[in-house]
């Protein structure tokens, strides 16, 4: 009876928090995921516990697996998504070009506004301009996407609430992303993660520890895993700050819209820490100290 409990609270877990990681696109860290990964983690020691002879190295083999499958899936997922057998499994976001949406949701000087922001910044980038949709979210956020013909999103929020500079600031930032292809580096360097995990579990096959060392090691791998997934998105979001900033000086508008952005989404301290890596605080504050440290070389060369 125990055991039965047992492992269903481990697979349950895993299936929830597996399902919820293959539907994100950012590294699952929020509230329900990290609330399932405890669940998950306190159900797979209770398990391993119970049964000291589950051969724990099958486990570890499966998960390798299910990480390199769930890259690829990322990886393939704009080729999927086009399909029309696989189109279905994926959830509908409502995302539009912008010329398709109508007035009533998004008023014309809104639209040429974005188109005017694009055009603009891309051609000082020195960039192909990006093709541009939008979603009907009416939170402040943003993203690109795309492996050699870049999309670029931004939600109906923004398009809306952001202030001229804000939303220029924005477009730069993304601008950023496209410039360094970090969609394509981020689903390569997942691919890569997922491997390094692969060769690890293949390097531990011949050997012989008791359950709770493949336990721990087990752990191990998750936690770097994650990891990995989570400073590789950190890297990604600071580097594409510092070219809206250093490339397109928009290092003050951007702290701006960002602070605005956190403001109108109703991100609280909390969230801050679960949801975002790094910390929008973090980000303002280097931009805002990138800002002045640009406004003191000015004043100096103007003296
Ligand atoms: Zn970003």
């Amino acid at each position: 009876m125990r055991t039965t409990l047992a492992s269903w609270c481990c697979f349950g877990g895993f299936w929830a928090s597996g399902v919820l990681d293959q539907s994100s696109q950012v590294p699952p860290l929020g509230v329900k995921q990290i609330t399932l990964r405890v669940f998950w983690d306190l159900g797979r020691l209770w398990y391993s516990h119970l049964n000291p002879d589950v051969p724990m190295k099958w486990i570890l083999a499966f998960f390798a697996i299910w990480n390199v499958a769930g890259a690829l899936l990322r990886t393939f997922r704009m080729l999927l998504e086009r399909l029309p057998l696989t189109r279905r499994l994926y959830p509908n976001r409502d995302m539009l070009p912008i010329d398709e949406v109508s007035d009533l949701e998004i008023s014309a000087a809104a639209k040429a506004r974005y188109r005017a922001a694009a055009r603009e910044l891309s051609r000082r980038a020195g960039i192909r301009a990006p093709e541009l949709l939008c979603s009907p979210k009416n939170g402040m956020v943003a993203g690109t996407r795309g492996w050699r013909r870049h999309e670029l999103h931004l939600s109906r929020g923004i398009l809306n609430h952001a202030s001229h500079e804000g939303l220029l600031a924005i477009v730069a930032h993304e601008l950023g992303h496209i410039h360094y292809s970090h969609f394509a580096t981020l689903r390569i360097a997942e691919i890569f993660g997922s491997l390094v995990y692969a060769r690890v579990v293949f390097a531990l096959w011949d050997t012989s520890f008791p359950w709770y060392g493949y336990l721990g090691l087990w752990s191990l791998l998750d936690f770097s895993f994650s990891l990995f997934r989570l400073a590789a998105g950190s890297v990604t979001e600071l580097m594409a700050d510092h070219y809206a900033a250093h490339k397109l000086g928009m290092a003050e508008e951007l702290s701006h819209g960002l602070t605005r952005a956190q403001c109108f989404n109703g991100a609280t301290e909390f969230t801050q820490i679960t949801h975002f890596y790094p910390t929008v605080k973090l980000r303002v504050r280097l931009l805002s100290r990138y800002s002045r440290a640009v406004a003191v070389a000015e004043q100096g060369a103007g003296r």
